[in-house]
């Protein structure tokens, strides 16, 4: 570890958004910074999708700013790689696997990928274990399979911020320890990137991550998983919706 103060790669300073008569966030402020694997928290309908919706720039807040590198450079689409919460992605979508991922490589969907898009994209199927699906059409894989080529359409352009929103929903339990793992060696190969991860699985916050926020509607508690995943931080933020297994491991 450097003796340096690492960079800060996302900086949230007063985050709030409003739905109609619905707050779904309020004065949300956090930094991450580079190397780190982070963890959302938080019950159904905490906001947590929508916080990364305003980070990725495809919401805005009605007041305050997520700043991404603030550094002074330009922030450019392949700094930033985004892995969506599958239920909202269309299935039956008539296309091969290798296409969506030769689409992370460009703004637009493209129907002829070039020999080096195909290369890059082959690169970062292999990656995550899915190079044999290349040629498959999506509507032919399993959930687990479908969130490994989202997975390699985030990375194709090794991005310095992966944002994912519950990506193991839907994956066996095999293949989610494959994903984390996946991840991990991601920040070992690019240590000045960073993973936040939205996932309901509290286990999965407390093992793999190096700072968890706890959210529902306002930040309950940001830091380490031992700082803040105790018993009455979570309930506080979980509610009657934390008597669920998710809670038994603490
Ligand atoms: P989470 O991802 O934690 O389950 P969301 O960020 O999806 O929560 O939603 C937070 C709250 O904001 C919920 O009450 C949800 O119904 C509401 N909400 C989110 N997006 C919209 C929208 N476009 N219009 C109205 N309400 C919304
Ligand atoms: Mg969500």
């Amino acid at each position: 570890m450097s003796s340096q103060t690492p960079k800060t790669v996302v900086s949230a300073k007063d985050i709030s958004i409003r739905f109609g008569q619905v707050q779904a966030l309020e004065d949300i402020s956090f930094d991450v910074h580079e190397g780190e694997f982070v963890a959302i928290i938080g019950p159904n309908g905490a906001g947590k999708s929508t916080l990364i919706k305003i980070a990725l720039g495809l919401k805005k807040a009605d007041t305050g700013t997520i700043g991404l590198f603030e550094d002074g450079r330009s922030l450019k689409p392949s700094d930033i790689g985004y892995v969506p919460q599958l239920k909202t992605f269309d299935r039956t979508f008539p296309a091969q696997v290798i296409e969506l991922v030769v689409s992370g490589l460009r703004h637009n969907w493209v129907w002829s990928a070039s020999k080096q898009e195909t290369i890059l994209a082959r690169k970062a199927l292999d990656e995550v274990g899915a190079g044999h699906l290349a040629a498959r059409a999506l509507s032919s894989l399993s959930g687990g399979e479908l969130q490994r080529v989202f997975l390699a359409r985030a990375m194709v352009r090794e991005p310095n911020i992966i944002f994912l929103d519950e990506p193991a929903t839907g994956v066996d339990t095999l293949a989610e320890h494959d994903l984390y793992h996946l991840l991990e060696n991601y920040l070992k190969r690019q240590p000045r990137a960073v993973v936040v991860m939205i996932t309901h699985d509290l286990s999965v916050a407390r093992f793999h991550s190096d700072k968890v926020l706890v959210l529902n509607r306002r930040l309950f508690n940001c830091g380490t998983p031992e700082e803040v995943m105790t018993e009455a931080c979570l309930k506080a933020a979980f509610g009657h919706q934390g008597h669920g297994h998710s809670l038994k491991f603490a």
